[in-house]
């Protein structure tokens, strides 16, 4: 059997392009995936901050109702002592109206620093907001970009795989077994061009005699990969 050169670097070519238009076709679906994912997680951090800035809300509500209610205690306490009948009681309710005042206090402190959380939660809360639209606009972008690509990309796997059966068609029948054993297995590394003395898929060494075979038009097989070996284009080739 007898298998030109020219014939196995245009299954190679075909085979090559139909490979990569096929990681492609499979990245596709990955890209959608991985913006799919991407709003998915700003959501999740959107939840979150919606969450916990309510949560200071709240926290900062109870706060300003204790300050409330301790300044009522106070303005009790204060028409208490106006009744007073004896100095210890006096000097009792003088130290409660003191104690609750410094209470009322450290709560006014932290009410304040309160409403600078809620400030922050806010910003934090926007911001994440912020972060899910883009997301969701990425994935419009990518949704549109890969319906607009996948269209084409199929089409040109499509005429690739006219082309491949009809170059497949052209090769002698007794090949055409063997070829296809690999092609089906490996695709485009079903093939490999000798670079000098090596085979250009696996870098092992190839001997002067197969590539003399491969001169001769005879199937070549690296030993080592398994490859259908052909001689790159500016190779003069035997008996032509
Ligand atoms: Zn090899």
């Amino acid at each position: 059997m007898s298998i030109t050169a020219e014939a196995l670097r245009e299954l190679h070519r075909i085979h090559t392009q139909l490979g990569d238009l096929r990681e492609r076709l499979a990245r596709f679906p990955k890209q959608l995936l991985a913006r799919e994912g991407a709003v998915k997680r700003f959501e999740e951090i959107l939840v979150k901050a919606q969450a916990d800035s309510k949560a200071t809300r709240v926290a900062a509500d109870q706060k300003q109702l204790s300050l409330k209610s301790g300044e009522l205690k106070i303005a009790d306490l204060q028409v208490k002592l106006n009744g007073c009948k004896t100095n210890r009681e006096y000097q009792a309710l003088k130290d409660q109206i003191a104690a609750d005042e410094m209470a009322n206090s450290v709560l006014a402190d932290e009410i304040i620093e309160g409403l600078d959380k809620i400030e922050e939660m806010q910003k934090l809360v926007v911001e994440a907001q912020q972060h899910v639209t883009q997301a969701k606009e990425e994935l419009v972008k990518t949704r549109l970009v890969v319906e607009s690509q996948q269209a084409s990309v199929q089409a040109d796997v499509v005429r690739l795989e006219a082309e491949l059966a009809a170059a497949e068609a052209k090769l002698p029948d007794d090949f055409r077994v063997a070829y296809q054993r690999v092609a089906n297995v490996k695709g485009s590394d079903a093939m490999a061009t000798v670079d000098g003395e090596t085979c250009s898929g696996c870098n092992q060494h190839i001997t002067p005699q197969r590539i003399n075979e491969l001169r001769l038009l005879r199937v070549v097989v690296c030993t080592s990969c398994g490859r259908l070996l052909y001689l790159p284009e500016d190779t003069r080739v035997g008996g032509k």
